[in-house]
């Protein structure tokens, strides 16, 4: 199969794991850069992501322009990947999500740090973006690249950023990477919920966090990735796409 059309499949597949993980409902969606030209992305047509298809998959340039839209509508939110590929030329997928368990923690000052060894991926701390501060009262969605490109700032040189009322953006180095992060930033958030109810919780150390870091490659990712292919009746590529 051609490099683009195996990162289609690879892109419909992911949008139906994040539906079923319960990482996205009705809202939220995921991106890749274009793997022949990095000034541009694939995204979906704006459409919930346990009904995409290969044919909803649409070329855009980094500022939301999309190439040829065929009558085909766009995600509002759209500016969120366009921005992150700007600023960040070490990414290769976006994923934006209205995640429930991190939207607590996204309201409270209380911030999301990993709690068990799957959590590592999320990074030491996931920053809190906030769009009162620079734009004021909005409809809380990013629907233009300046507020893109501001939350692409507080993410920084991370993988995660929670956008307070609203949900959270990850960023990773493929798809599945992407994936996987926001599949165990939605877990990790629940499980902290529930053992700070219990009492004071010890986090992994900075040191941890690095030494999983370190051993959580392309095998466990694609482990993982079997699994979610099975559950969310999407055929398993050995190759990323
Ligand atoms: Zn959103």
């Amino acid at each position: 199969m051609a490099k683009l059309d195996q990162l289609i499949e690879e892109l419909v597949t992911a949008n139906r794991i994040l539906a079923r993980e319960g990482v996205v409902d009705s809202f939220g969606h995921v991106s890749a850069r274009h793997p022949d030209n990095p000034q541009h992305y694939l995204l979906s047509r704006s459409r919930a992501p346990d009904c995409i298809e290969v044919g909803d998959i649409m070329e855009f340039t980094l500022d939301g322009t999309p190439l040829d839209p065929r009558g085909r509508a766009s995600y509002l939110e759209r500016f969120i990947h366009g921005a992150l590929y700007e600023a960040r030329p070490d990414i290769m997928s976006v994923v934006h999500n209205h995640s429930e368990s991190v939207i607590p923690f996204g309201v409270t000052g209380q911030k999301i740090k990993p709690i068990f060894h799957m959590g590592a991926s999320i990074g030491h701390e996931v920053p809190v973006w906030d769009s009162h501060d620079h734009f004021g009262d909005t409809a809380l969605l990013v629907e233009n690249m300046d507020m893109g490109r501001d939350l692409a700032k507080r993410m920084g040189a991370g993988a995660t950023a929670l956008m307070r009322g609203h949900g959270a953006t990850v960023a990773g180095r493929n798809v599945r990477q992407a994936v996987y992060i926001s599949v165990y930033l939605e877990v990790n958030a629940r499980l902290q919920k529930q053992a700070m109810d219990m009492g004071n919780v010890k986090f992994l150390t900075a040191g941890e966090v690095d030494k999983v870091a370190e051993r959580t490659g392309p095998y466990g990712i694609n482990r993982a990735w079997e699994n979610w292919c099975r559950r969310a009746g999407r055929p398993f590529q050995a190759e990323q796409g």
